[in-house]
């Protein structure tokens, strides 16, 4: 049920087919390089791009700007132990730089860390520690057929091959991320949340849930863990929270605002030593890099994140256009997850070899037909992985309605009748880092 009305609109429209056409070529084929403005509906992230509230507006105007001890400060703190069960919060200037002050404590040169999956930043992070990131995702959790209600989970028997392998003492920190982004945002289960406890305290190891999508994962866990079928969203979040011994936070995705980000524990001895980090990196602990207005807003922002009729709609708005996708015959990742519909572009361009980056092809394609912007998840942004050839069509929270997403569907549906023209790509110009060139690379199509 649609929890919410438009209160001020920003203006769209769709360039015609010429300028989309240059705007790509301009663009070397990589849909970062476009201007947001040539673009009709963008579904390139939901990370800081929804809407806020007109309750989350008035926080941002009643903010105030102390450097130390604000008001605003006062409410983020309420609403994490609230919302969250947290009583402990640094805040930060987006997610990474909560991963940076976490990470940064906790690890060290030689450190092994399991992971269901890590997302980007946080794998760079770790690595940035001296530490090996180890993703244990599992089996099913890359399989677009697979129905399994939780495959965000994180898998035990691959983490304990990793002890085995390496030593508990090398395993200080075991990571839990939910939902899975990097997994199509698939959920976990609580049940799940409880093992990896059980296992972090096996090995003596700090256990820290990436909680961005806290709220949208507690939605799943009431819908498909039966224990779990009449509680409320915050009680889910809350119970889920409460194994681990501390939580980093992206405020662009489940805090509803466009930046900002937080750790949040109840063990004083490691807030102690994060704000040491925190202040060193981010800026004093009770602003951490965020202007104090933007703080209010997130207090705000996280309490509407569990309210029980904007996440449901959330789910259901989402699952909603992966069945439009689906009823125009494009193959979608199922089950839809919690804020992206994920085509399966290796099956949708099969005359294209990974070589040429179907995925790649395709995200041109919804371009240049329909004005769309997604971004490609396969061959092109994780070189020498063997994933599935995805585009992420990934929703901003509160902001496009059904007729939006019905102009994507007719426009995937436009590129598949044409698919057999569908061409393929090479890579023109590489940036030093492989692992960033998705954001960067110039392409060139095949001929
Ligand atoms: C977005 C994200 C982050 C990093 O947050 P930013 O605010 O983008 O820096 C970390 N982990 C996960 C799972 C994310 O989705």
């Amino acid at each position: 049920m649609v929890a919410y009305k438009s209160k001020m609109v920003e203006s769209i429209s769709l360039p015609p087919r010429d300028r989309r056409e240059r705007n790509l070529e301009a663009a070397g084929y990589n849909v970062f390089n476009l201007d947001a403005d040539e673009v009709f509906i963008d579904l390139l992230t939901d990370s800081g791009t929804g809407a806020m509230s007109d309750s989350q507006w008035a926080a941002l105007i009643r903010g105030d700007e102390a450097y130390a001890g604000s008001r605003g400060f006062d409410r983020l703190e309420s609403a994490v132990e609230d919302v969250m069960g947290f009583s402990h919060v640094i805040p930060a200037h987006q997610g990474r730089g909560a991963e940076n002050v976490l990470y940064g404590t906790v690890l060290s040169e030689g450190d092994v860390v399991p992971n269901n999956t890590h997302f980007d930043t946080t794998r760079a992070h770790v690595a940035n520690q001296g530490a090996e990131p180890v993703d244990c995702p599992v089996d099913r959790a890359f399989d677009p057929d697979a129905s399994d209600p939780f495959k965000g989970n994180f898998s035990l028997e691959r983490a304990r091959e990793v002890v085995d392998d390496v030593g508990p003492e090398r395993v200080p920190l075991v990571i839990q991320t939910i939902t899975n982004n990097s997994a199509a945002g698939q959920p976990v289960s609580v049940e799940n949340t409880r093992r990896v406890r059980e296992f972090a305290d096996e090995i003596d190891a700090t256990f820290v849930v990436d909680a961005c999508r806290f709220a949208e994962n507690a939605a799943f866990v009431r819908r498909r863990e039966e224990e779990f079928a009449d509680r409320e969203i915050d009680e889910i979040a809350r119970e889920q929270l409460g194994h681990a011994d501390a939580v980093v936070m992206s405020g662009k995705k489940d805090g509803l605002v466009n930046a900002g980000g937080f750790v949040a524990t109840d063990d004083a001895d490691l807030y102690e030593r994060c704000k040491q980090r925190a202040i060193l990196y981010e800026g004093f602990p009770t602003y951490g890099g965020m202007a104090g207005r933007d703080v209010a807003a997130l207090a705000v922002g996280l309490r509407e994140a569990v309210e029980e009729a904007y996440v449901t709609d959330r789910i259901d708005r989402v699952a909603a256009f992966g069945e439009m996708l689906a009823d125009v015959g494009v193959p979608i990742y199922g089950p839809t997850g919690g804020h992206a519909v994920y085509l399966d572009a290796g099956s949708a361009l099969s005359h294209l070899p990974a070589e040429a980056f179907p995925g790649q092809a395709f995200v041109c394609e919804l371009y240049r037909e329909g004005g769309v912007r997604g971004v490609e998840l396969g061959s092109f942004a994780f070189p020498e992985t063997d994933r599935p050839e995805l585009v992420r069509l990934a929703v901003p929270r509160r902001t496009y309605s059904r007729e939006h997403f019905e102009h994507v569907a007719e426009t995937a549906a436009t590129v598949l009748e044409k698919r057999e023209e569908v061409v393929g790509f090479e890579i023109a110009a590489e940036p030093e880092i492989p692992e960033l060139r998705h954001f960067t690379a110039g392409l060139e199509p095949l001929a």
